[in-house]
């Protein structure tokens, strides 16, 4: 007897429901009890780069979606202004429960959440990992200052791939300071030059932006 069992296809929206669902069994992760839900990722997962921010904040808990707020108004905007959307990208966080009062996550609670923020990047795969503040930027780059590095390219080998790293600062960073606005608005030029710098580059090097 043939099996006509529907086979699901193996794709990386499915892999991502599949760990999104491990995840909220997981009772286990430590900002989980005052927070409302969890803020898993948004975006989409066939894209050749991701956003890392911090936290969710109280609209990201109160909608499980990162970056709603008011910094995630101002990333739109960042975005919009070099004409990508997130349509194009996919957008995540090293914790992806609340911390209580919006507090910074300690390096345990990073340490919790990171086998699931590292299966995320293994399943979207990106070329391009844009760090938004310190937490992700020090995943990455150990020992920097986001004064020092903001905007420059890193080369990294991640799981013997090659990735640029990107630091940014947090949009709410930006949105306390008028001067942080204008270098991470400059960022942004920047780092829609380095796309497309990338995407004219020969083929093997060629980042195929979704
Ligand atoms: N700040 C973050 O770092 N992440 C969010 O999702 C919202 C605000």
């Amino acid at each position: 007897m043939p099996n006509l069992t529907k086979q699901q296809p193996h794709n990386k929206e499915n892999e991502l429901d599949k760990l999104k669902i491990e995840m909220s069994k997981d009772k286990s992760l430590p900002l989980l009890k005052n927070a409302t839900r969890l803020v898993f990722g948004v975006g989409n997962p066939e894209s050749k780069f991701i956003f890392i921010g911090e936290g969710p904040g109280y609209w990201e808990d109160q909608k499980g979606e990162p970056f709603v707020g008011n910094a995630g108004k101002l990333l739109d905007r960042l975005l919009q202004s070099i004409k990508l959307d997130r349509s194009k990208i996919y957008i995540t966080n090293v914790v992806h429960h609340r911390p209580p009062e919006n507090r910074d996550p300690t390096p345990e609670e990073i340490a919790a959440y990171a086998p699931y923020l590292d299966r995320i990047i293994e399943i979207i795969n990106p070329k391009l990992i844009i760090t938004l503040g310190r937490f992700s930027m020090a995943k990455f780059l150990a020992g920097v200052k986001i004064t020092a590095v903001h905007g420059n390219n890193f080369d990294i080998k991640l799981n013997g791939k090659d990735i640029i790293v990107i630091p940014m600062y947090h949009p709410a960073a930006a949105l306390r300071s008028s001067q942080v606005m204008e270098l991470m608005k400059n960022d942004f030029l920047n780092l829609s030059e380095t796309i497309s710098r990338i995407k004219n580059e020969p083929a093997g090097k060629q980042l195929n932006l979704i």
